[in-house]
């Protein structure tokens, strides 16, 4: 338990408004996206400004209590699920768009901003931000660099570092820092603001993002094609490829995952194939066009019976919503749903999801599979009820299973919903020890006290057992 005058030098801090300590609050926060993972806080707190972070984490240093910032708790790696002795900074209310530069093709945005409410925006001005997590109606801009966040345009346009031009960050210490800057070109020094990308809230905290656009594709088409065989998807990325076609989008659902989409939203989706894809051309009109009949021939040579097509912003929507419902659909079909993610080089796409469905049947285990193809980025999802242990268990030893393949293969234990607690029991096997003991290194040097998001990623034992029994000096 956070001491009761911490708590009260935490309210003076942000002001009795931002203030939550109620039971409902700390249960509401108290899980994020990630199943069968809870802890319930000390406190809740709003920060309104970079001055009032800076200061809750003198405040945690002196008084030796964690702090773990939350976007929307839509992580699905445990990433924002509070620890022992811990208090939660959320940071939604925190979300203007500061500035949008139609001359250097930037946004400046407080970390809260909503993902869709930023693309939205620059796209009223004919620019575009391309990362687009599934979740990007829901999740913070904060979150998304801080899990380095991909989604369904990968493939084409890279992932939320590719975006990324600077930072304004609050050090473990309580310390700001700014790092990267404003121009497209920047290589002073070594490249700090990297290191903090993908760094699931445990090195720093962001008040503020300066993010890169593009000026928004003039045309854009979907395609969706049913196959007979799971195999054959990974081929059809394959020919894609060959045929130096790089789609916007390329992802896949599985039987399982297009039963439950059917039964769910009611789409006309096909329910006897073995997969559907869905790709998303865009660009000039005259080379889209000629891309998707070449995207057709390859589908239709690799056995595809029918090719629907989207020109129009609602029936491409709909195309889409086949894909983007695919988590809802399949929660619904048990107690609880482990959507986990993997990453494989594309070559290897087609032994991997056999591999996948021969370990879900040797398991006995229930999975839908679907996800960013293009980017051999797969999410299996084990839908399970949690209360058998045995169930419980089995979906243990079928992810164990796909990660160990993955590493095999030459990827990912996860391609970007990042380690948190959920994976950081694997995170060894697949990166090596020494990785992981340089980054506990890093980690030491910018949070000594241990008291940023501490035990997400891996342990640092000694360091945050200290930290719980006594009172730790503020690092000078
Ligand atoms: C239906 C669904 C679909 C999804 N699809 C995708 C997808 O396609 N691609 C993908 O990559 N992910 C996806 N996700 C996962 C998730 O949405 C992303 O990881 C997202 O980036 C999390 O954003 P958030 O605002 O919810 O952050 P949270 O879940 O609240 O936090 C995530 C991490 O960021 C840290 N954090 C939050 N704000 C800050 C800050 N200001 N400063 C420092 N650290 C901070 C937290 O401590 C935590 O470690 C999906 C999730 C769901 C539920």
């Amino acid at each position: 338990m956070i001491s009761a005058s911490a708590l009260k030098a935490l309210r003076e801090i942000v002001g009795r408004e931002n203030y939550l300590d109620s039971e409902a609050d700390k249960l509401l926060y108290s899980y994020d996206g990630t199943p069968m993972l809870r802890q319930k806080p000390d406190a809740v707190v709003i920060p309104r400004s970079a001055d009032v972070v800076s200061k809750i984490l003198r405040l945690a240093n002196d008084e030796g209590f964690a702090v773990v910032p939350r976007g929307s708790g839509s992580g699905l790696s445990g990433g924002s699920v509070p620890v022992p002795n811990s208090v939660v900074l959320l940071f939604p209310p925190m979300n203007k768009i500061l500035s949008i530069d139609e001359v250097n093709l930037t946004a400046k945005v407080e970390a809260g901003v909503i993902t869709a409410r930023l693309q939205s925006e620059v796209e009223k001005r004919g620019l575009f931000y391309p990362p687009d997590p599934g979740s990007a109606n829901i999740s913070t801009v904060g979150g998304n660099v801080a899990e380095n966040a991909g989604g369904l345009r990968g493939l084409k346009y890279g992932v939320t570092k590719n975006y990324v031009l600077a930072l304004d960050v609050i050090l473990p210490s309580g310390e700001p820092i700014a790092l990267g800057s404003e121009s497209v070109k920047d290589v002073q020094g070594l490249n700090l603001r990297d290191i903090f990308i993908g760094s699931e809230g445990a090195l720093g905290i962001f008040t503020t993002i300066t993010l890169r656009l593009l000026p928004k594709p003039e045309h854009s088409v979907v395609m969706m094609m049913p196959f007979d065989s799971i195999a054959t998807v990974g081929e059809f990325v394959a020919e894609t490829m060959l045929a130096r076609i790089t789609p916007a989008m390329l992802e896949f659902l599985d039987r399982n995952t297009i039963r439950a989409v059917e039964d769910y939203a009611k789409l006309g989706l096909p329910t006897n194939v073995a997969a559907l894809v869905l790709v998303e051309l865009d660009g000039y009109k005259s080379v889209v066009e000629a891309e998707a009949q070449k995207i057709a021939a390859i589908a239709r040579k690799l056995g595809a019976s029918s090719i629907a097509s989207a020109e129009t912003l609602d029936d491409a929507t709909r195309l889409k919503l086949a894909r983007k419902s695919a988590f809802s659909a399949l929660a619904r079909l048990k107690p609880t749903t482990i959507l986990e993610d993997a990453s494989v080089p594309r070559s290897k796409l087609p032994e991997m999801l056999l591999k996948l469905e021969e370990f879900a049947k040797q398991e006995s285990v229930l999975v839908g599979n679907f996800g960013h193809l293009g980017d051999g980025n797969l999410h299996p999802t084990c839908l399970i009820n949690e209360r058998d242990s045995d169930e419980v268990r089995r979906s243990e030893r079928f992810f164990e299973r796909a990660f160990e393949t993955a590493v095999k293969f030459g990827g990912a234990i996860t391609g970007e919903h990042g380690t948190g607690l959920a994976k950081k029991k694997y995170l060894e096997m697949a990166t090596g020890k020494t990785q992981v003991d340089l980054m506990r290194k890093f980690k030491q040097i910018l949070d000594p006290n241990n008291v940023l998001n501490p035990s997400k990623m891996f342990d640092i034992e000694s360091l945050f057992r200290s930290k719980c029994e006594r009172k730790i000096a503020r690092p000078t």
